[in-house]
């Protein structure tokens, strides 16, 4: 049966899909933040470990060596990077700590995604290098992005934009309040 859909999207569109690497470019380095020893100031992610009560940085918690952050320009609601505090490119250049932790914080923000957001699925992975895909390759960091039944509609496979039903600064608070996680002040 032919007919129109009428969609309805009571939100403005306000994201669209970009690189990475837009993102990169857009944050400017920072040199007043007392970076990490061996981060860069020009990173984001050592910028957010630093400085992960300043809301424009979208940190949602923080482990002892990891830290989790919204991506600004998200593929998904949701879409989380868990990442070590440390600048480090390649895997072997972490402290088998580090790995157990971000592990250990992978798993956990799984779940706080499951809870909050109820997705049916998710895609958890790590681009190793520019030619795989990473837009910040100084600094590992694993994407977790939730999946919806119908999530890759017309409006990402033809319009190449995605519609995201939640503001950044909204899902944050809700992330927060979820966790307990409020920064102390
Ligand atoms: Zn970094």
């Amino acid at each position: 049966m032919n007919k129109m859909e009428i969609i309805w999207a009571p939100w403005r569109l306000s994201y669209i899909v970009k690189e990475e690497e837009a993102e990169k470019k857009e944050r400017e380095t920072d040199t007043e933040l007392p970076i990490l020893p061996e981060g860069d100031c020009g990173c984001f992610i050592c910028q957010a470990a630093v400085d992960s009560d300043n809301v424009t940085r979208y940190v949602v918690g923080s482990s002892d060596k990891s830290i989790a952050i919204l991506n600004r320009y998200p593929y998904n609601n949701g879409h989380l990077l868990v990442a070590p505090k440390s600048h480090r490119a390649s895997l072997e250049l972490l402290t088998s700590e580090e790995r157990m932790d971000l592990m250990e914080q992978i798993t956990h923000w799984v779940g706080v995604l499951k809870q909050i957001l109820k997705p049916e699925g998710f895609n958890v992975g790590l681009n190793l290098g520019h030619v795989a895909g990473a837009g910040l390759p100084g600094h590992l960091h694993w994407h977790i992005v939730p999946r919806w039944n119908g999530d890759t509609n017309f409006m990402s496979a033809i319009g190449q934009a995605k519609v995201i039903p939640q503001s950044l600064e909204a899902l944050r608070e809700m992330i927060l309040e979820t966790t307990n996680n409020y920064p102390k002040k």
